[in-house]
């Protein structure tokens, strides 16, 4: 399991193999970091039920998608297309095959709604559905 959280300080990323005991998680950039909860649980499956972090209990999974990676492929794209005009839609063909399988070959990833926590390398409980926006403004409005 590999849980990616970041440093509300420096907004530095910050990696963590297992759920966190409770404490702080220190920040190797600016030394300060984020204190966890650490009442994380799994159930039976190792599906992350609780979050090790903030002790929030809802996520939302999404495809392990690099956006970067996403965007240099489109940029890519044009740049070829523009060069070899003559094979322009041959091109476009190309990467939307590409796009389409790399999208099937992730794997999902689960966020948690409250402290964005991504939860990678763990089995997903079919509880947790895609991102939703009523869930998510309830926390972002809660915190304010
Ligand atoms: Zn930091
Ligand atoms: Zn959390």
């Amino acid at each position: 399991m590999e849980i990616n959280t970041f440093c509300p300080d420096c907004g530095n990323g910050m990696f963590l193999y297992e759920t966190p005991k409770p404490g702080p998680i220190p920040c190797k950039r600016c030394g300060k970091g984020r204190e966890a909860e650490g009442k994380g649980e799994v159930d039976a499956q190792g599906a992350i039920q609780k979050c090790g972090i903030c002790g929030c209990a809802e996520f939302f999974r999404q495809k392990d998608f690099n956006t970067k990676l996403g965007l240099w492929l489109i940029v890519l794209m044009v740049v070829l297309a523009l060069a070899f005009n003559k094979w322009f839609i041959q091109i476009l063909i190309a990467f939307a095959v590409l796009d389409t399988a790399l999208y099937f070959g992730l794997g999902d990833i689960v966020l948690c709604y409250n402290c964005r926590a991504i939860y990678r390398g763990l089995p997903i409980s079919p509880k947790v559905e895609g991102f939703d926006l009523k869930i998510h403004d309830r926390y972002t409005f809660k915190k304010k």
